[in-house]
């Protein structure tokens, strides 16, 4: 099957990177809150890759659009500052080893300004790989990796569908700071529902800790229409935080996650309330501006549901 170019789903930090798809889709496609959830993971062909590479190189060297490459690879180009460039899609890191080293020195051959190169990955995908491979990809700039974490609640990773369990997203998370790459983690508030809401803020605060990454970003439930998530709440077996409650825990997670040096932050659209520094120095500034807000208990000073996004 021919390889289709996925949309562009990225991180926050990576919006004036070049957008380069090597995979489609995710591996990891059973996690039910996840609009991935029941996709066909797609990979594409290395010589694709480095066509688009050579393109790429071509176009920014000396303007040439060359007819038969997709037109969207010249719209992200033409605003570039080519110094960071996004591996697409879900988790790049399972493109297997010897073809992503191959890709990774293409990149540093054709494009020699480009300093960073980030990827998605599950934390399987990182439990697959040594910390020796790992090196490899960093020596070849591969500088920071994306790891969802979501929950660091056992019931709560189980019930989600992720498939790894608390202890093996530890080993995952060291491995990647072992390597010498940046470390970015994601959790999701409101994922334990209403039921295990302090559960599942106080387990993911334990984990955020042992884990120790360089960035963490809380993210807040959206539920996605035809996940099954969204089917167990719209019958009632899955109840949503409020607003609120998602403030609460987030203050649960800055108060109980040790860090040595951290910056968290829930500047995601998803959230009601952008709060973010530098942990542990920032803690209390942090805690007294949720406290604030959780005491005004003016939800009309929080993000409107029309302006959240996924
Ligand atoms: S591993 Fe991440 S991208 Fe893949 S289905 Fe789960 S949440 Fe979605």
């Amino acid at each position: 099957m021919p390889f289709e170019r996925p949309e562009i789903i990225r991180p926050p930090s990576e919006r004036h990177s070049y957008y380069l798809p090597l995979t489609s889709g995710c591996s990891n496609n059973t996690c039910t809150f996840c609009n991935y959830y029941g996709c066909r993971l797609g990979l594409r062909e290395v010589e694709e890759v480095k066509a688009e590479i050579d393109a790429l190189a071509l176009f920014l060297k000396q303007g040439f659009v060359l007819p038969h490459m997709p037109m969207v690879m010249y719209l992200i180009a033409q605003n570039w500052d080519q110094h960071r460039l996004f591996l697409q899609d879900g988790d790049a890191l399972v493109y297997p080893f010897p073809k992503l080293v191959g890709v990774l020195e293409y990149l540093n051959e054709k494009l020699p300004q480009l300093e960073i190169v980030g990827t998605y990955a599950t934390p399987r995908d990182v439990l697959r790989r040594s910390v020796a491979e790992l090196k490899i990809l960093k020596e070849r700039k591969l500088e920071i990796i994306y790891m969802g974490v979501e929950s660091g609640d056992e019931d709560t990773l189980r019930d989600i569908g992720k498939r790894v369990n608390y202890q093996e997203m530890v080993t995952a998370g060291k491995k990647v700071k072992e390597a010498g790459i940046t470390l970015s983690v994601t959790v999701i508030l409101g994922l334990g529902s209403v039921k295990n809401s302090r559960k599942h803020a106080l387990a993911t605060a334990q984990i955020l800790s042992e884990i120790d990454p360089d960035y963490a970003g809380a993210l807040t439930l959206t539920l996605v229409p035809g996940t099954p998530l969204y089917e167990q709440a719209k019958k009632g077996e899955f109840e949503l935080i409020s607003p609120l409650e998602s403030l609460e825990e987030l203050k649960i997670l800055v108060e109980n996650a040790h860090f040595t040096n951290c910056f968290f932050s829930s500047m995601h659209a998803s959230n009601y309330l952008s709060v973010r520094g530098r942990l542990p120095q920032d803690k209390k500034k942090m805690i007294n501006e949720l406290v604030r807000v959780l005491a005004d208990g003016d939800v009309s000073m929080l993000r409107p549901e029309f302006l959240r996004g996924l």
